[in-house]
Order: structure tokens, then sequence, then C-alpha cells
């Protein structure tokens, strides 16, 4: 099997300090996360912004501000940004922005759903055309961000369309109420739709963390943990850091016999171009 590429995901644009006081939030905590998971074994940092206030925003001055700081750290973990909604707070041109620092990595949402009860997920199939022509033109690797099947259906008509890179680079985002739920058959029927040979990993959300990074670490997949996914380390104990839910994980690989790719072999397991300047 590959070597595991873990990718930690450190404060997302959900979750709020009054749920957990360890959830980074300002740029301070952001970067010292950011660089505290690439010292625990992380090969790519999944990137989200907060404003001075430590709300969730695609500003793509922040963003730039918060890779400066990261790489003035001498950290050369894989940057993987966020085009979300910042938690509801961009519109979908606002989304697409920080495409503009030619990042080498960025999540792409491919459709619409349901996000819990009241936020909707928006991802028309003209701005998913946008969002995959842009990503190609930069030459930055889409994260293909699967939420239900149907995405899966909109990235492959991507794929046949020539935007999106085939075989691809995916991750089942799995466990979001109104998505795809987070057990084994479940994984098994997406999986069945994904390319041959396609990079896969597999991310649950809440209690649903811990068993999805097991899974995929024994299926030959790969893995995100951190906070953006799940605030617990343990039932009713807060994890203190991304760090230490990405320390487990490499842990369990070693326990399982996969070793754990740094960021230069996950470069070549996900086809990025070296890091510019900006990404
Ligand atoms: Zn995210």
């Amino acid at each position: 099997m590959d070597p595991v590429i873990i990718t930690a995901a450190i404060t997302g644009a959900v979750a709020t300090k009054d749920q957990s006081p360890f959830l980074p939030t300002t740029w301070d905590e952001i970067v010292d996360a950011a660089v505290d998971s690439w010292r625990a074994g992380a090969a790519v940092v999944h990137l989200h912004a907060r404003d001075e206030a430590g709300l969730p925003t695609q500003d793509v001055e922040v963003f730039r501000e918060l890779i400066s700081r990261i790489r003035d750290r001498g950290c050369d973990v894989v940057l993987n940004l966020s085009t979300g909604e910042a938690g509801g707070r961009a519109v979908l041109e606002e989304r697409i922005e920080c495409l503009s620092l030619d990042p080498e990595m960025a999540t792409f949402d491919c459709g619409s759903m349901n996000f819990g009860d009241e936020r909707v997920l928006r991802g028309p199939f003209s701005f998913l055309r946008a969002m995959a022509t842009e990503m190609k033109e930069r030459r930055i690797v889409p994260e293909v961000e699967v939420f239900d099947s149907g995405m899966i259906d909109n990235a492959l008509r991507l794929i046949d369309e020539g935007l999106l890179p085939h075989p691809g680079v995916w991750q089942l985002c799995l466990g979001v109420r109104g998505g795809a739920t987070a057990d084994v058959g479940t994984v098994a029927f997406l999986l069945g739709k994904l390319p041959a040979d396609a990079r896969w990993s597999l991310l649950g959300v809440g209690r649903h963390q811990l068993s999805m990074n097991l899974l995929s670490l024994a299926y030959g997949g790969h893995i995100r943990t951190g906070l953006e996914d799940n605030l617990y380390y343990s039932r009713g104990d807060l994890a203190r850091s991304s760090a230490q839910l990405v320390e487990r994980t490499v842990r369990l690989a070693n326990e399982v016999g996969r070793s754990v790719a740094s960021p230069s072999v996950a470069r070549g397991l996900l086809g990025t171009r070296v890091a510019s300047a900006g990404g």
C-alpha cells in the first residue's frame, strides 16, 4: 500500500471557541496549529481563514498572510486551501478568490446539499465548471470533496469534459447531516463509483472520525483528521489540538504497517507542482 497521507484540518468554518477553547481562531493560533500538525506527521494542512474577530472568511488577503506566516516558520507542508462557504459568509465568487494565490491544492465541493439543519451548500454546475477551469489553468490540484453520491457523478462529468484530472484526488466526507452516512456500506458504494487508481481519503465528522480513519488505513486510503471535523479525542474528552489527533493517526498507521508520507512523498502521490511563493 502507498504511504498514508495525513491531512490536518485545523479550524474549519463551523466550530467556535465556545464549543472548544482549543479550537484555533486567531492568526497566531492557526499558524501554530498548522506547524504543530506538520511536526506531528501531517503532510497536508487543509486551511481555512478567520478574520480578526475569529469568524470564518474567504478574504484572500487573510489567506495570503496565513500562508506567509506558515512558510516563515520553515514549514513545507502541502497547503490545501478551502474554497468553501466560510460558514455561509462567502458567496460563490468569493469562495474561489483564494485560487489567485496559486496554492498547490484546494478543496472542490462537488455539488449542493443540505448541510446540517439550516445551512445549504450551494454548488450549481456552472460554478463547478468555472472553479474546475480555474484550477486547471493554474495547475492547482483539486481535492474533490464528496458529501453525497451525486457529487461523484458531477465530478465524473467534469472529468469527461477534461476539466478535472483523471483519476483524481478524492475526499469522501462522511457523516454530515444531509449527506452520506459514515458506515462501511456507504464507503464501499462510494469507492465503487470512483475511477480505478483514484487517490482517496476518508473523513468522518464528530464521533465517526476515528472509525473512518481506521477503515481508510486498513484499505489503503488516506486520512483526514483535526478539529475542523471533530473536537473530541474520546467521548467527553476534548482534543487539545489537531496535532494530538495527528499523533494518534501516526501511531495507528505504524501499528498496521503503513508508512506515513512526508510532504515531498505526498507531493509525488498527489501530483502537485512544486510550491510557488504563494502556496
Ligand atoms: Zn474545510
